[in-house]
């Protein structure tokens, strides 16, 4: 079988439907290959934030910013491996893309004022107003095709509802504690029984559902074809130029022509165990990513002529990730983005030792674990804490403790010393717990300096003085969580220029390849700056790609 294009895509995240979206609003005829069953990829299970300095959201929240400070925020935060070339073509048309989503499509934001950088005091970082994410969107309005969308990762849902990251996560972390957000928890919660009842799924979607949710509905509104079950296995060459690819779809081999070229956009590779074992440190290591996210776009280019850069100091975005027992011997994994930072929770080794400020951004948290030599870490927490703030997937009161202490994924001891035999830690854990103690009575913590930057303090307990993130840990009965390695996406890929144009081996483009989201290697450097800084970045070179193959740089 034969189909005809002028860009055929490959994958459907958000650097893939970004292109997509772009090049047809352009006028080209556009084909999305999608390798599994559902659309949306990574993006769809995902917080939904965009990292993108002086956004045009800016002006309405009051944030200053400026396109140097940027510049050299990236700098300090890339060192070595800081490509001026891209950056620049990142700072200046992410604020070109978001003007150009919100306008033209279904793709609508809200800014943050105060979600600040990871590591706001480093030279040009900003202590907040550089983030948006998706508005939250009506899965309705993608009417039977709602179901083409993969859904949220379920062990970051509570009963099946999503709940967003900024105004509506602060209302069910104080429902018990403010008439206000009861009222808007009782709304959810209701809405969400509705819709179960109708849909057989929640319908209001938020984060990264709501991103590739909106996505979705903005290349069906634009007339993009949309395959899925469609695998792109081969690139087709007319000399060094791509014109098409061999895809396996439903079984079936299809040739399609691309006139204009073809887009990488399989999100990298962090379920390809060669390449993990090749360039992570580490061997036991466990992504949410989903299955299809296998290297595809790092092969496919390579195969044409393209090159790779592993060089970067972490091949991708580090995140702490629990295993959530799901039955049957079956497990989900827990990404730990919030409850490192609570007062009275830290985190220690297997020799019962504190190795992080918790509070810091989950990929430093794992290159601090690394730096160690141990490859999981304990969440350790009291009975105070706990009900307050829960503890990874366990939730705070009144949902019980019970099956979690029943699955085993959340131990308890009634002193230190029995959780540590509990867990297999070391008993140094009582020492620790005893030293850390003494300082947090005032709020300080002087040996990892929890709590003092605006990172931490976003995540911390406002209602906890003097520091937000720190509190003893004297409650008994207390309790550990087991934390192990994983990631939110990779960061070493195909080399590309700031026109997401794929680059050969002599660092000239390959005509007619293009490379977006994390097929292409980052240009964080192996670090990771702030909220949003794949998808910022996804977006932006998926944007530009539609606009180059379009002939509209
Ligand atoms: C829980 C979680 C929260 C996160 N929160 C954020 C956040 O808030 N902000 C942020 O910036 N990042 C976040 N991330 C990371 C972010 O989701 C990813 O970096 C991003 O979605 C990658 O986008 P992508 O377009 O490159 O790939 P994906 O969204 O993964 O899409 C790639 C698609 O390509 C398909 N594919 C693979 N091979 C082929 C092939 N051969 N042919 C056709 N299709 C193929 C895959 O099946 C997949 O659907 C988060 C990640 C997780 C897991």
């Amino acid at each position: 079988m034969h189909f005809d294009c002028d860009v055929l895509v490959a994958g459907s995240g958000a650097g893939g439907l970004a292109a997509a979206v772009t090049a047809r609003k352009a006028g080209l005829g556009v084909l999305v290959a999608e390798k599994e069953p559902l659309f949306g990829g990574t993006t769809a299970l995902s917080g939904g934030w965009l990292w993108i300095p002086n956004h045009p959201l800016q002006k309405e929240i009051g944030a200053a910013d400026s396109m140097q400070d940027a510049a050299t925020y990236l700098l300090h935060e890339a060192g070595e491996k800081y490509d001026a070339e891209r950056v620049d073509a990142f700072l200046r048309a992410g604020p070109r893309m978001v003007e150009f989503f919100t306008r033209e499509t279904a793709v609508q934001f809200d800014a943050s004022a105060t979600f600040p950088d990871y590591h706001p005091q480093a030279p040009g970082g900003r202590p907040g107003g550089r983030s948006i994410v998706a508005r939250a969107f009506d899965g309705r309005d993608l009417g039977k095709k709602l179901k083409w969308l993969r859904p949220p990762l379920p062990e970051l849902t509570v009963f099946g509802i999503m709940i967003g990251s900024g105004a509506e996560l602060v209302h069910f972390m104080r429902w018990s504690k403010s008439a206000r957000s009861a009222l808007f928890v009782a709304r959810r919660l209701l809405g969400h029984g509705a819709a179960q009842f109708f849909h057989g799924r929640g319908v209001r979607l938020t984060n990264g559902n709501a991103l590739a949710g909106r996505l979705l509905k903005s290349a069906l509104d634009a007339g993009v074809e949309l395959w899925n079950r469609s695998a792109v296995k081969e690139l087709v060459r007319q000399g060094n130029v791509v014109v098409g690819a061999v895809l396996e779809r439903d079984g079936h081999q299809v040739r399609v022509r691309a006139r204009k070229g073809v887009v990488l956009a399989c999100g990298g590779f962090p379920q390809e165990a060669a390449r993990r074992a090749r360039l992570f440190p580490h061997a036991e290591h466990f992504s949410p990513a989903p299955p299809g996210n296998t290297g595809d776009g790092l092969r496919l280019a390579q195969a044409a002529g393209a090159r790779l850069d592993e060089s970067l100091p972490n091949a991708a975005a580090w995140v702490p990730v629990s295993r959530v027992p799901r039955g049957g011997g079956a497990w989900g994994l827990f990404p730990h983005f919030i409850d490192r930072a609570k007062p009275g929770v830290i985190a220690v080794t297997r020799k019962g030792v504190r190795f992080v400020n918790e509070g810091n951004s989950y990929h430093d948290f794992v290159q601090a674990l690394l730096k160690t030599g141990a490859t999981h870490a304990w969440l350790v927490t009291d009975h105070r804490a706990i009900r307050a703030y829960g503890l990874g997937f366990v939730k705070p009161r009144p949902l019980p403790l019970g099956p979690h202490l029943k699955s085993g994924y959340l131990l308890q001891g009634r002193t230190i010393e029995e959780l540590a035999r509990k867990a297999e830690i070391d008993a140094a854990l009582e020492d620790t717990v005893a030293r850390y103690n003494e300082n947090a009575k005032m709020g300080s913590d002087p040996i990892f300096r929890k709590g003092e930057n605006a990172y931490n303090r976003f995540y911390g307990d406002p209602d906890i003085k003097p520091n937000p993130c720190v509190a003893p840990l004297a409650q008994p009965p207390f309790y550990a969580v087991r934390v192990e390695i994983g990631d939110l996406g990779t960061y070493a890929g195909i080399l590309t220029n700031g026109h997401a144009q794929v680059l050969d081996e002599q660092k000239r483009p390959i005509p007619g390849l293009y490379a977006a989201g994390n097929d292409a290697l980052s240009i964080m450097g192996g670090n990771y700056p702030g909220p949003g800084i794949t998808l910022g970045p996804a977006m932006t070179f998926g944007w530009l790609a539609g606009r180059h193959l379009a002939g509209q740089d």
